[in-house]
């Protein structure tokens, strides 16, 4: 290997959401934290099971009533500019 051109390639912590930890060797720098791993995967369990363990269904519907929310206040403060007396 050629001297000074290689990021470091070392061993790291992974550790999932489901309490399961595991080493491997990365460039990454620091542990790494997943939501899922082959632990608690459906597909490695055989078990049917809600793929969310850290809420991330529950945080992206949140952002969408948000911004529907914003939408519809957009078209409020519109709606009312047209509705506004003309001067004439
Ligand atoms: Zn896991």
């Amino acid at each position: 290997m050629k001297a000074g051109i290689h990021p470091a390639y070392e061993e790291i912590n992974v550790t999932c959401a489901c309490g399961n930890s595991f080493k491997t060797r990365s460039t990454h720098k620091g542990d790494i934290r997943v939501e899922i791993c082959s632990n608690c995967h459906p597909f490695f369990t055989g078990r049917q099971k809600l793929v969310d363990t850290e809420g991330r269904v529950d945080r992206f519907q949140k952002k969408v009533q948000k911004s529907k929310d914003m939408q519809a206040a957009k078209k409020a403060t519109a709606t009312k500019k047209e509705t506004a007396p003309s001067r004439a």
